[in-house]
C-alpha cells in the first residue's frame, strides 16, 4: 500500500456493494443523497430546495451532477461541493462527476417554494422575484434598499420595515428592522 496514493474524484466510503445502475433508480438515489446536503449558512435549506443541483443524468457510463454555485463569491460554496462528493461516495460515487454549470447564473428565482417557507421558519425574508432583468449576460448583484419596495418582516409579517444595513449576517443578504415587533431580521436579497 502506498501511503501517498492520488484519490480521484469522490471516494467511495462503506462497504457498498451494488453497482452504479442505469436506471432511473439510481438517478433516485443520487437526488436522495443530495437532498441531504444543506446550505452551511441556512442549514435548514437543502441544495436540491436552493435550486443549486441544476440536473442529475446518464452520461456515458459516468452519472454527471450539475450544479451551479449561488454566486462566485460566496463562501459556503466550496464547502457546500465538498459535501456533495461526500454525499455522493456514501452511495458508491465512483461513477459519479459533478460539473459545475455557469450559465445560465443562478438566480434566487430557483429557491423552491418550501425553502421560502423555511427561510420565514428561520426570521430570514425570503428574495422577492428578481425582475426582468435577470436573463441578462451581464448579471449585477443587485443590493437590497429602498427601490425595492417593503420587505414583508418575516416574523409578524409587517410590510413596515427598514434597510439597516446593506449586508447582513452574509453578503448575500441585508438587515433589516421591523418597525411593528421591532425584531432585526436579515432579508436574502434577490439577484
Ligand atoms: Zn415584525
Amino acid at each position: 500500500m502506498s501511503a501517498g496514493a492520488i484519490v480521484p474524484r469522490a471516494r467511495t466510503a462503506g462497504p457498498v456493494a451494488a453497482p452504479t445502475g442505469s436506471g432511473a433508480g439510481f438517478a433516485a438515489s443520487i437526488w436522495k443523497a443530495l437532498a441531504g446536503v444543506v446550505d452551511p449558512e441556512i442549514p435548514s435549506i437543502s441544495i436540491v430546495e436552493l435550486g443549486i443541483v441544476r440536473s442529475v443524468e446518464r452520461s456515458g457510463d459516468d452519472w454527471l451532477v450539475s450544479i451551479t454555485p449561488t454566486y462566485s463569491g460566496c463562501p459556503a460554496t466550496r464547502v457546500i461541493e465538498s459535501d456533495i462528493r461526500d454525499a455522493l461516495a456514501q452511495i458508491g460515487g465512483r461513477d459519479i462527476r459533478v460539473v459545475t454549470q455557469l450559465a445560465p447564473p443562478w438566480t434566487t428565482d430557483w429557491i423552491a417554494p418550501e425553502a421560502r417557507r423555511k427561510l420565514r421558519e428561520t426570521g430570514i425574508a425570503p428574495p422577492k422575484p428578481s425582475g426582468p432583468g435577470r436573463a441578462a449576460p451581464i448579471r449585477v448583484v443587485r443590493t437590497s434598499g429602498p427601490d425595492d419596495g417593503p420587505v414583508a418582516c418575516p416574523r409578524c409579517g409587517s410590510l413596515r420595515t427598514v434597510l439597516v444595513a446593506r449586508f447582513g449576517s452574509t453578503a448575500c443578504k441585508a438587515q433589516y428592522r421591523c418597525t411593528d415587533c421591532l425584531e432585526p431580521f436579515d432579508y436574502f436579497k434577490p439577484y
